[in-house]
């Protein structure tokens, strides 16, 4: 996004444009950012070629799935509905990896019939059922252990899935008596050691740490592992401030470990692919000055972009014309749903703004859309999906009558 004769775009298309033929509140994903993520991210990990799979929870939608795919992509899913919708957009099943604590037999059943690459078991209880299930096939089924590396990510709590106390993944302790578990379980091929420690990781510390813990415990388990799933959390920069994540020394890191320890990488990002692709256009319904406190009404609210109530993340919010005059007051950018914590942030000192004004929430690509609800039953917003100055609709409106 930029501002171009001070209007601001994605791509070539202006986001007044898009409001007044769209309305609002409207997903906009640009095409080019989406592209440049993927062959950074690609470019950063080269040397080792890692089988990247895409977090379909950062977003499910198929059509944007569908062009993740074209880039070669996998998917990493965590139920039933994500793997259909991976299948739908065309991922290979043999670049499908299926996460998760809580699976259950029907889920399994379904990645087993679809012959998906991994499925990445979180429990003692889920290595049986799944044996079990492959039993009753007639099947030997490839499958990952998460390890639970008691790594902190340096994240926010909310977020953070790598320590003792998340329900993620194994204990070291308990990884090591699966693996034995596993060689005698006949229709099970154990392949894979996954961890995936959180998001919005900025910091290459903690993978640092994570791969140190991985290393040790194969050492232990004295066990070939065919693939090393790392997960996803790479972080984003939400606002200025923000430090970048040390790509380099993440690579370098896992250089240094496949030195020792020959097995396929594989990635699971989600945030860092389609994160800074997505846009959330609003428009202001009333401005609202009170004697304590001042309040910017949109259109948009929690039940479009849930993070700053969940774990109060920021977005970025941009007007949609450079005008150049600033208020003095502070405001709080709210939505219209009946909850203290529907607000998006608070602001002094910006561009004055007025009642009908169209402003853009930033960076919202990744669980944005994907953690949407009707809450209020309110209408779930429309998807576009822009490259250069054409859009296309990539997710209708919700219509009432999909919800009375
Ligand atoms: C959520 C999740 C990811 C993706 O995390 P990002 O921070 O979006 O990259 C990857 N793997 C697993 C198992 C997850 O639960």
């Amino acid at each position: 996004m930029k501002y171009i004769n001070k209007k601001l775009v994605i791509e070539k298309t202006s986001i007044e444009n898009i409001a007044k033929k769209y309305g609002t509140p409207t997903y906009s994903y640009s095409y080019d950012q989406l592209r440049t993520n993927i062959n950074n991210f690609k470019k950063s990990f080269k040397s080792f070629s890692p089988l990247i799979c895409f977090s379909v929870k950062s977003n499910s939608n198929v059509n944007l799935i569908e062009e993740i795919k074209k880039f070669g992509l996998g998917a990493d899913v965590v139920s039933i509905g994500e793997l259909m919708t991976a299948i739908k957009a065309g991922i290979n099943p043999k670049k499908i990896v299926f996460s998760g604590v809580g699976k259950t037999s029907n889920e399994i059943i379904y990645a087993i019939e679809k012959k998906i690459l991994l499925i990445n078991a979180e429990s003692k209880s889920e290595i049986k059922e799944i044996n079990r299930i492959a039993k009753l096939k007639k099947k030997k089924i490839k499958i990952g252990i998460r390890l639970n590396p008691n790594t902190d990510a340096k994240t926010l709590s909310q977020i953070s899935t790598g320590k003792k106390e998340n329900k993620f993944g194994v204990n070291e302790k308990t990884f090591i008596d699966l693996v034995k578990y596993c060689k005698n379980s006949r229709n099970i091929l154990l392949s894979c050691l996954s961890v995936h420690i959180g998001s919005q990781i900025l910091n290459h510390k903690p993978y640092e740490r994570m791969l140190k813990v991985i290393d040790k415990i194969i050492n232990k388990t004295n066990y070939k592992f065919e693939f090393i799933d790392l997960g996803g959390g790479m972080g984003i920069t939400y606002n200025n401030k923000n430090r970048k994540l040390d790509y380099k020394k993440y690579n370098f890191a896992v250089n240094r470990f496949l030195k020792k320890h020959k097995s396929k990488i594989i990635f699971e990002p989600g945030r860092s692919i389609i994160g800074n692709t997505g846009t959330l256009i609003s428009k202001i319904i009333y401005i609202k000055e009170t004697k304590n406190k001042n309040f910017i009404i949109l259109d948009a609210a929690m039940n479009d972009l849930m993070r700053p109530a969940l774990y109060g993340a920021t977005h970025k919010i941009l007007p949609s014309k450079k005008i150049g005059k600033k208020t003095k007051k502070i405001y709080e950018f709210v939505g219209p749903i009946c909850e203290s914590t529907d607000k998006f942030i608070t602001l002094k000192k910006f561009q004055k703004l007025k009642e009908k004004d169209i402003i853009a929430i930033c960076d919202v690509g990744a669980y944005g859309m994907s953690l949407s609800s009707n809450y209020n039953l309110r209408l779930k917003p429309l998807e576009l999906l822009i490259k250069k100055s054409k859009i296309r609709v990539i997710k209708k409106r919700q219509k009432y009558k999909d919800l009375i």
